[in-house]
């Protein structure tokens, strides 16, 4: 029966969406305490010359080791965080955390190497991630220059007057800023130039397809070559194939990024990195 099968789809819809909600609760709950159970780390994804070959930085990559669930991508729980305001302590807990190991890498390698923290757009929002930054290069004696921050296109487009003062208030700090997963957002290059910006990341699904792909290549090329005449830095992030590193080097892509030459690791990993970088 048709109406008696609607009635069932409903229920079973409303269950499902009704299991979706108090899970987010939970977890919600649960992220609360993370923080102060030591849940939560940081991996470090390398970031390399693409001529020289040589680590010139890193990215922290946040992970939640949850004692039932195990190991939650940020994907998962920053969404959660930003909805419930937990994202605020965890954003200072990261630039914390970064800075501390950045200095740490600082002072024992002979090479710098820069630390880049993703911001959340709430934090944005708020404006008080000048505040947080300063706090966090103040506490940890980091040289501002090795902080990097990623943000996204969105994140400016959706508020771009208060982001504006915002991107300025951080540039003044001596940072540098990076527009993360570049070409998903719907934005030009010529409206971002009045953004204080340093470095483009092309996102990803260009890099993935740009050896199959004639449009994606020439999508690569194009921003490649726009950044350049701004006067910005290009980073290729998800570079996994020889093919696209050659490629990418060709079109004088600076920066390369991407499980190819290096995956998210520890703190301690990239420290041996440095060491053997150094013998
Ligand atoms: P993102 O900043 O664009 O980071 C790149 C993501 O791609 C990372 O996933 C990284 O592990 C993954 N990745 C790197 N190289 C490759 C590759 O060659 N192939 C593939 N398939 N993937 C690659 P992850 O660590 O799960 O992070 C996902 C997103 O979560 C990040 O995207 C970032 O937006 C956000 N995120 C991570 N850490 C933080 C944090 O501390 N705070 C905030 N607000 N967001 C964070
Ligand atoms: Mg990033
Ligand atoms: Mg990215
Ligand atoms: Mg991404």
């Amino acid at each position: 029966h048709a109406k008696a099968d609607g009635k069932n789809a409903y229920r079973l819809y409303n269950k499902e969406m009704n299991q979706q909600a108090s899970e987010r609760v939970a977890l919600q709950a649960d992220l609360r305490k993370a923080l102060d159970l030591h849940q939560l780390h940081l991996m470090y994804q390398p970031k390399f010359d693409a001529q020289t070959g040589g680590m010139i930085g890193v990215e922290a990559l946040i992970r939640w080791q949850h004692p039932e669930r195990g190991l939650i991508p940020p994907a998962r729980f920053i969404p959660l965080a930003e909805e419930s305001g937990a994202i605020q302590a965890i954003t200072e807990w990261v630039l914390r955390t970064a800075c501390k190991q950045a200095k740490i890498w600082y002072e024992t390698s002979s090479f710098p190497i820069s630390v880049a923290v993703n911001l959340s757009a709430y934090s944005l929002k708020r404006n008080n991630a000048p505040i947080m930054v300063q706090h966090a290069l103040k506490e940890t004696g980091l040289p501002a220059h090795l902080l990097e921050l990623e943000l996204t296109e969105s994140m400016l487009i959706e508020n771009d007057q208060h982001a504006e003062e915002t991107l300025n208030d951080l540039k003044q700090l001596g940072i540098t800023i990076a527009i993360d997963d570049f070409g998903t957002g719907y934005s030009s290059l010529s409206y971002l130039h009045r953004f204080p910006i340093d470095a483009l990341k092309i996102d990803r699904s260009f890099v993935w397809n740009m050896n199959r792909s004639d449009s994606d290549l020439a999508i690569v090329v194009a921003i490649i070559a726009m950044a350049h005449s701004l006067k910005l830095k290009v980073v290729a992030e998800g570079v996994e194939t020889k093919a696209q590193l050659a490629a990418l080097q060709k079109s004088g892509c600076e920066i390369i990024q991407g499980y190819l030459l290096g995956r998210p690791t520890t703190a301690e990993d990239i420290t041996i990195q440095l060491k053997r970088m150094a013998s």
